[in-house]
């Protein structure tokens, strides 16, 4: 029974057909002409009813746009299709019990296309709550006056400290830069605690992949569109596993030794020019190695500069 749409589903069967001649040459089914008229048709339609930015979208460095999914179904109105979704496979681990304490939600969905009732097509996608985008969130300062999540670092010229940024819908309560109800929240990348939520939207998300793959192979719409990319990059691989894995377990030994582009050593960052990296970079190491960097520094109290002055006259040392 198929959990999406209450019909019941098999797998596709293979129609004999009586277009294989003597086995070894397989006629066309439609003449060169029809094909062409056919090819015009398509490209019209796309080009002239397909609206860039939302039937499709063009991701840089990609050579075809990906095909997203209002596009697809505009595409199945063309072509008189009907799709219609059957789980094939599904992990449903509420409470982490067989994967190591970690809820784990994971959908493999096949989409079937039907003109006039016959299969025509189909493709499968999956999902899973351990990709990338799901498993973990960005962890938000939250306002300690008001809750909301704006907190930002103020900008030296305005006194430094932390501002609960209206324009973020915030409240403007400004706070110092040691303040402990900020600097003890916890920040950066985290596991997801409500990953439960995200149960339908993991599944929905296996419906629409399944849904373009099986548009582009039926429709032949791959001549001018790709799978959607974005999505596929935010794929759970090993390999980015592992990576995200790693990127948790970068010590603050480790970060300090990061270096910026023109070498400048992570260890002699301020706050602001380490924030400045954390919003700048595109590595997520170095990203990463800087919240690490400003998390330890502003989980410190002040230090006034003359400490420091004491300290290296005592032993001797240059600052
Ligand atoms: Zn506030």
């Amino acid at each position: 029974m198929n959990e999406t749409t209450g019909e019941t589903m098999n797998s596709m069967e293979i129609i004999p057909t009586n277009e294989q001649v003597g086995g070894t040459f397989l006629a066309p089914a439609i003449t060169v002409d029809e094909a062409v008229a056919i090819y015009n048709q398509k490209n019209q339609f796309v080009q002239r009813i397909l609206k860039e930015n939302f039937d499709f979208g063009k991701i840089p460095g990609s050579s075809k746009p990906s095909l997203l999914k209002p596009g697809a179904e505009k595409l199945c109105s063309f072509f008189g299709l009907r799709p219609s979704f059957e789980i094939t496979n599904s992990i449903e681990d509420w409470m982490g019990t067989e994967h190591g304490g970690e809820p784990l939600f994971s959908y493999s969905v096949k989409c079937h296309l039907y003109r006039n009732g016959q299969p025509v097509g189909s493709a499968d996608a999956s999902c899973n709550s351990w990709e990338v985008k799901y498993r973990y969130r960005q962890a938000q300062r939250i306002c300690p006056t008001c809750g909301a999540t704006a907190i930002i670092k103020g900008k030296e010229e305005y006194g430094g400290g932390w501002l609960c940024f209206p324009k973020k819908g915030g409240c403007g309560a400004k706070f110092i830069d040691a303040d402990p109800s900020i600097t003890n929240q916890k920040w950066g990348m985290e596991k997801n605690p409500d990953v439960a939520d995200l149960v339908n939207t993991i599944l929905k998300m296996a419906e629409k992949r399944a849904l373009v793959a099986a548009v582009l192979v039926t429709t032949g719409a791959s001549e001018w569109f790709t799978q959607d990319i974005e999505e596929f990059q935010n794929n759970a691989s090993p390999e980015k596993e592992a990576f995200v894995e790693k990127l948790q377990q970068i010590t603050l030994e480790q970060a300090k030794q990061f270096k910026t582009d023109k070498g400048k050593s992570f260890s002699e960052m301020t706050a602001d020019q380490l924030e400045f990296i954390i919003q700048k970079t595109k590595s997520a190491q170095k990203k990463k190695a800087a919240e690490i960097l400003l998390d330890d520094m502003l989980s410190r109290p002040l230090e006034a500069p003359d400490v420091d002055t004491d300290f290296d006259q005592t032993f001797g040392k240059q600052a």
